[in-house]
């Protein structure tokens, strides 16, 4: 650390740890306040241990040739619970008979729809009397030679139109329910009946998902303006933007402050040696600025970003246990000292004044600093962005 600073010494870093340690500790940002250390979980955005991220990273690291195949199964659109059933038959845990009997349960190896070979998952979905006959009235054919479910779902996800895939996993988890009606009530499913039942089933799943499913990032980016609005009277707007210079192990800040009637009061822009990532660059250009309305002893102030994770953390008080949290709560910190302090979200278009605040800055260091007058280059930017 520099002495008396709260910041990286990066030459020292670099001097002593090789590439990969000093760029991860290079990421780690200080925050303005004092705070006990804390453990947080690297591999979730929020750092919190979740289960999903764990599977991700495992399968990151273990060079898994399967992987493709998970990608592509769980983007499926398809409904999850079959999904989650084509999971459990690539991971052969379905109760078939073979599963069973391997379990000591005492059931006849053969297969209970057309009794003339064993059951096991491959059998069952595919080369059952009962399925190939589903298999050939269908667009899909028997598909190539497989020796496992594995292989064949592999197959049809390769070779096959996306449509021809949904199909495919659909008619299998509905054969599985033909299979389970035969055992436990002894019904006896028609293929012709299968391909309709299908059929349907898909097409109503994705008609109810086309009216009622609204992205969450829809609805959020709905707050987003399109273009610079003027706060309201009294009131005064600064927007904020950063920008990461990764070759140079730097980021930089810009903001520009106008007030209700869309008049220039002051712009700066900064860069600050640091190699964060854009979220967290995002987040330490908002403590920034606050940090400088502050000295400027402003009030009544709305803060406006481009950055939705930073505009969502901001407002939501949901702080993570990680970097990005600390520097979160300094921003929250800030504001409360600031005074009366507002946070708003815009789009990337709109924030162009501060955008381009932000990339004036490469890697020269001193701050640069314009009260009542603007830059000569921020001039004509301030009068097109308006609503
Ligand atoms: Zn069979």
């Amino acid at each position: 650390m520099v002495p008396g600073q709260r910041q990286w010494d990066n030459d020292l870093v670099v001097d002593i740890f090789n590439t990969r340690d000093a760029s991860l500790i290079l990421q780690v940002p200080f925050s303005t306040r004092q705070n006990e250390d804390r453990w947080f979980w690297l591999a979730d955005p929020k750092g919190k241990f979740i289960v999903r991220s764990c599977y991700n990273v495992l399968n990151s690291v273990s060079n898994a040739s399967n992987s493709k195949v998970w990608k592509f199964l769980w983007g499926l659109e398809v409904p999850g619970k079959v999904k989650h059933f084509i999971w459990r038959a690539l991971m052969n845990i379905l109760p078939t008979v073979d599963n069973l009997l391997s379990r000591k349960v005492e059931v006849s190896l053969i297969c209970p729809i057309c009794s003339v070979a064993n059951e096991f998952v491959f059998h069952c979905l595919v080369e059952c009397l009962f399925a190939q006959s589903y298999w050939l009235l269908s667009s899909l054919g028997t598909g190539g030679r497989c020796s496992s479910f594995f292989e064949w779902i592999e197959q049809i996800f390769i070779k096959r139109r996306k449509e021809d895939c949904k199909l495919a996993v659909m008619v299998c988890w509905r054969l599985w329910i033909n299979r389970n009606d035969k055992v436990w009530n002894g019904h006896n499913g028609r293929a012709q009946n299968l391909v309709n039942v299908v059929g349907h089933y898909l097409f109503h799943w994705q008609e109810a998902k086309r009216k009622n499913f609204i992205t969450v990032e829809q609805v959020q980016l709905g707050h987003g303006s399109v273009c610079w609005g003027k706060p309201p009277p009294g009131w005064l707007k600064c927007n904020v933007d950063a920008r990461v210079f990764s070759s140079q192990s730097r980021y930089s800040f810009g903001g520009v402050i106008r007030d209700s009637g869309g008049a220039f009061i002051a712009a700066k822009c900064q860069s600050f040696p640091g190699l964060f990532r854009p979220r967290e660059a995002e987040a330490l250009a908002v403590r920034e600025a606050l940090s400088w309305i502050k000295n400027l002893q402003l009030s009544k102030i709305i803060v406006e970003i481009d950055c939705l994770n930073v505009y969502s953390a901001l407002v939501s008080h949901d702080t993570s246990p990680n970097g990005f949290g600390l520097i979160i709560t300094d921003c929250q910190a800030l504001a409360l000292l600031v005074g009366e302090v507002r946070f708003s979200f815009m789009r990337r278009s709109a924030n162009v004044n501060a955008h381009n605040m932000a990339r004036v800055r490469g890697f020269m260091s001193g701050p640069e600093e314009w009260k009542d007058v603007p830059p000569p280059w921020l001039c004509p930017m301030l009068t097109v962005s308006y609503d």
